[in-house]
């Protein structure tokens, strides 16, 4: 190991280099900050040239009990509005299609200091000439009312929100000090929907957390068949050094934590096969985000809510398609290009 460089000082990454190279010592630069450190992509070094992701705040205050986030990642800090701003009207002006706004609780940014929130950011980045707008991770005990009228009064503002349950049990929810129950959960999904109909969810799960009985693991199930995810990122969970939780005994054994891991797993295939199988013979806008592995002429391209989409395709990678739907699996849709109509030549 030549350098141990900490989450909080990768900003002087160059001036880290310099040194290794004059002093030629192994070294370390770990310390945490408070404050925001800027750092903007260098253009050319982006990965895409269609989605720009946008970091806007870092760090989490939660401390969720089996979480090791707050200790690596350090506490909340929160990138000024004028910046976020300046960065994405020039992901706008270089043609991006899409945005997607980055935090460990994208939903809690405020500019620093006070004044602006989450919506009030939303609002104003909305009026950039981007399709889609997206952020990515929000958390349910931050959520705010004024989100749910800031997405309903713009349309691109992607239908698509990732809200991590974690368990559909509100006992276990009180063990993992996440500061919502299944009732607000679901009170906010219902508003969402309220509000915009065609809004869809994904969802991270932990199963096997200390205590979970199996009524709160089908708790669990039951809150799948409710809000119908589009994907779920499912984890047995596996104890993180200082968090609370790793004090207590897991009193799961891990063969009945895995047959949990597969049941919930299972469940949520058949529901996304159910609804994928909804959207057969629908026409639905692609951004088409690059060529297909092994087919020659096939592209693959991702839907509003996030949907894998294949389908043969004379439209250049970073182009929307229209794309009537022909088949579904549990993971991905197959579809057919139809071409632009007269409107939108
Ligand atoms: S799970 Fe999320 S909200 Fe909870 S401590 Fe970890 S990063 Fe923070």
């Amino acid at each position: 190991m030549d350098y141990l460089v900490g989450t909080h000082q990768f900003y002087r990454i160059g001036e880290i280099v310099d040194e290794m190279r004059s002093s030629r010592r192994p070294g370390m630069a770990v310390g945490f900050s408070r404050r925001w450190q800027e750092l903007v992509p260098d253009p050319r070094a982006r990965a895409s040239a269609v989605t720009g992701y946008v970091s806007i705040m870092e760090g989490c205050d939660n401390f969720c009990s089996y979480c090791i986030v707050p200790f690596t990642r350090g506490r909340e800090k929160h990138r000024p509005m004028a910046a976020i701003l300046r960065e994405a009207e020039q992901l706008a002006a270089g043609g991006f299609q899409e945005i997607v706004l980055l935090g460990q609780n994208v939903n809690h940014w405020q500019e620093p200091g006070g004044g602006e929130r989450f919506p009030g950011l939303l609002r104003r980045l909305a009026r950039l000439p981007v399709p889609w707008i997206r952020f990515i991770t929000s958390y349910p005990g931050y959520h705010e009312p004024e989100l749910v009228e800031v997405m309903a009064d713009h349309r691109n503002l992607a239908r698509h929100i990732h809200f991590p349950a974690q368990s559909g049990s509100t006992r276990i929810l009180r063990k993992m000090d996440r500061d919502y129950s299944r009732a607000g959960y679901l009170k906010i999904i219902r508003a969402f929907r309220r509000a915009m109909p065609e809004m869809k969810f994904s969802s991270d799960f932990i199963v096997g957390f200390p205590g979970e009985s199996e009524r709160d693991f089908q708790l669990t199930l039951s809150l799948l068949d409710e809000v119908e995810y589009e994907s779920v990122f499912s984890f047995i969970y596996s104890p993180r050094p200082h968090t609370r939780a790793s004090a207590w005994n897991p009193e799961l054994p891990s063969a009945l934590a895995r047959e949990r891991l597969i049941a919930l797993q299972e469940k949520q295939a058949r529901i996304q096969l159910k609804n994928n199988r909804r959207l057969l013979g629908e026409t639905l806008t692609i951004l088409v985000s690059g060529k297909h592995p092994k087919k020659a002429g096939e592209m693959i391209g991702r839907s509003e809510s996030q949907r894998v989409v294949n389908f043969a395709s004379r439209t250049p990678v970073g182009g929307f398609a229209r794309v009537r739907i022909t088949g579904a699996g549990p993971h991905s849709l197959r579809g057919e290009e139809i071409p632009p109509t007269a409107h939108e030549r």
